[in-house]
């Protein structure tokens, strides 16, 4: 599960700000998705893929300025072992 913090304490690039603020969180694709359901597409587009990564985008709004930015974080996903083991579901986030 990706867990999508509500606000989140970063830069503002804009000229206005030029500093960490409090930024206004979400998510650019709707709809919490369940693990099952990310085995699933994951599945269905690169059958034959070991490793495949998604982006899912966040709209960071500068409390302070309004200023809009967009930020994609990386979901890596590894398949191993066989099928009915399951998959391994990784996400890779530096940032969050
Ligand atoms: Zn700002």
């Amino acid at each position: 599960m990706v867990s999508v913090p509500k606000t989140k304490n970063t830069y503002c690039k804009n000229k206005e700000c030029r500093k960490y603020t409090l930024h206004k969180v979400t998510q650019y694709k709707k709809g919490k998705d369940s693990l099952d359901a990310h085995k699933e597409s994951v599945n269905y587009d690169r059958k034959q893929s070991a490793k495949t990564t998604k982006k899912i985008v966040l709209t960071l709004q500068c409390q302070s300025c309004k200023h809009m930015s967009q930020y994609a974080i990386n979901m890596h996903f590894e398949i191993s072992g066989d099928k009915k083991k399951g998959i391994k579901h990784q996400i890779k986030n530096s940032l969050l």
